[in-house]
């Protein structure tokens, strides 16, 4: 089965970001590895991102939920 992608540019830095489809949900985060600002993803189609402040503490939790998601 054929992965879609879709190219998000990091609003800070200008970075080409390439998430899989089914990552690239309403509200979810991704990390630019160019410049390590967060992303919210606030449109799906066309795909648009918002830079966002999150606390360290924060971000531990979004990952934890991530992880539960995938495995169910
Ligand atoms: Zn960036």
């Amino acid at each position: 089965m054929e992965e879609i992608m879709k190219t998000i540019v990091c609003p800070e830095c200008g970075e080409i970001i390439t998430v899989a489809a089914d990552e690239a949900e309403l509200s979810s985060r991704l990390v630019c590895e160019n410049c390590y600002s967060i992303l919210e993803i606030t449109s799906e189609d066309p795909i648009e991102v918002t830079v966002i402040d999150v606390d360290p503490d924060e971000l531990d939790e979004d990952d934890f939920d991530e992880d539960e998601d995938e495995d169910e």
